[in-house]
């Protein structure tokens, strides 16, 4: 009568958990049935022969009750040793790693007592408990890595506002040199201060700190002026720029996000391309949803970077990484999952990118397609 049970909760890995939960043990009670046969047998057998024996009345009480002490004793030895096996131990084990996880050792795992095909619910606290030490493990790396990029980020941009401020103040150079080193200033200030403003804006996004401005109107619109900002570059680096929009292609999302998204790819696309390079902005409604894509003939990406462009401070392209924080992309990714949209690239190295958006359309929630993982 051992059922096995549901836990109701679902493993990243395993799926559903079957538990043992047994009202009536079988193998408990044949064993404890054999036993007993055994003992009680053995205790006829006794009876008998000291009958047999002719020993006195007080001897043939006394045998029985020494006998069925030592039963007794044995049965008492059993049911701690398993107490102890099932019980004790992995508690003791769990507690130990407890203490071990509030030092702050992440790296602690602790073995269930029976195997994933018999679990019972102490091997399910235990999973759930490596489970959580695993994912605390990862928070914890993943603040640690966030700490030390963002001082990497910092070092470069405060060690030249440090050395152009001393050139100032020794009062040395001519004036064009001294214009030079408070521009060198300007833009690293710049960069501090773009650095810590993508840093909010990724953490806002991600706390969901944003609640985003929901609104109909023309994308194209919007990328038309978008592409507008970039027209001195594109000169500057002699980009030929191809447009192919629709009249009008109305979105329902936060206008100012996804300017943000739009001005990402844009600048991606100009400073990966090499001067006299091209660079192509598609836009085109289907039945589903609004797609925008931008391809460049640029310095494309291996198929590494491409896996992790949209991590925080990735910068696969280390040629440019002065003029990036390696923050963008994450932050186009927040949003996309934010507007129930999604973003997915194509890339070849030496040969160019594209990056193709995706916006459902606008209508009822139910209409729009599926939240994309991203
Ligand atoms: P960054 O500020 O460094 O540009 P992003 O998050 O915008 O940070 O981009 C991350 C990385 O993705 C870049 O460092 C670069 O390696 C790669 N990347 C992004 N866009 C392009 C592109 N259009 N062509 C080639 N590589 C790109």
């Amino acid at each position: 009568m051992e059922r096995e049970k549901r836990t109701g909760r679902r493993d990243g890995r395993d799926g559903e958990r079957m538990i043992k939960d047994s009202l009536f043990p079988i193998s408990l009670f044949g064993i404890f049935l054999g036993v007993l046969f055994l003992m009680s047998g053995i205790h006829v057998g006794l009876v008998v022969l000291m009958n047999r024996l002719n020993w006195s009345e007080l001897v043939q009480t006394l045998v029985p009750m020494a006998y069925w002490s030592v039963v007794a004793g044995g049965l008492t030895l059993f049911t701690r040793k398993k107490i102890r096996n099932t019980y004790e131990e992995p508690l003791h084990r769990l507690a130990r790693a407890t203490e071990q996880v509030a030092g702050g050792d992440f790296s602690v795992y602790v073995p269930t007592v029976h195997t994933s095909a018999r679990l019972d619910y102490l091997d399910v606290m235990i999973l759930d408990f490596n489970k959580m030490v695993e994912e605390l493990g990862s928070v914890e790396t993943l603040k640690t890595d966030f700490v030390s990029n963002v001082s990497h980020e910092m070092k470069t941009p405060i060690a030249v506002i440090k050395n152009y401020a001393e050139l100032l103040q020794t009062g040395k150079g001519t004036r064009e040199e001294q214009m030079e080193y408070a521009r060198g200033i300007e833009e690293a200030a710049v960069r501090l201060s773009d650095l810590i403003s993508n840093i909010l804006r990724l953490n806002k996004l991600e706390n969901q700190r944003i609640d985003p401005e929901i609104e109909q109107y023309d994308l194209c619109a919007q990328l038309e002026d978008c592409i507008l900002q970039y027209e001195e570059m594109w000169d500057e680096k002699e980009l030929d720029l191809e447009v192919d929009m629709e009249e009008r292609a109305p979105v329902q999302a936060d206008r100012s996000l996804m300017e943000l998204v739009w001005n990402n790819l844009l600048s991606n696309a100009v400073k990966f391309t090499e001067p006299g390079g091209s660079v192509k902005v598609r836009q085109r409604t289907t039945e589903e949803y609004v797609e925008v894509s931008v391809t460049d003939t640029g310095c494309g990406m291996s198929s590494e970077s491409v896996r992790h462009i949209f991590d925080k401070f990735y910068q696969g392209d280390t040629s440019h990484s002065g003029e990036g924080n390696g923050l963008g992309l994450a932050l186009v990714k927040r949003v996309l999952v934010l507007m129930n949209g999604d973003i997915h690239v194509e890339s070849r190295q030496g040969e160019g990118s594209t990056f193709t958006v995706r916006l459902p359309l606008p209508g009822d929630k139910e209409d729009r397609p599926e939240v994309t993982e991203l």
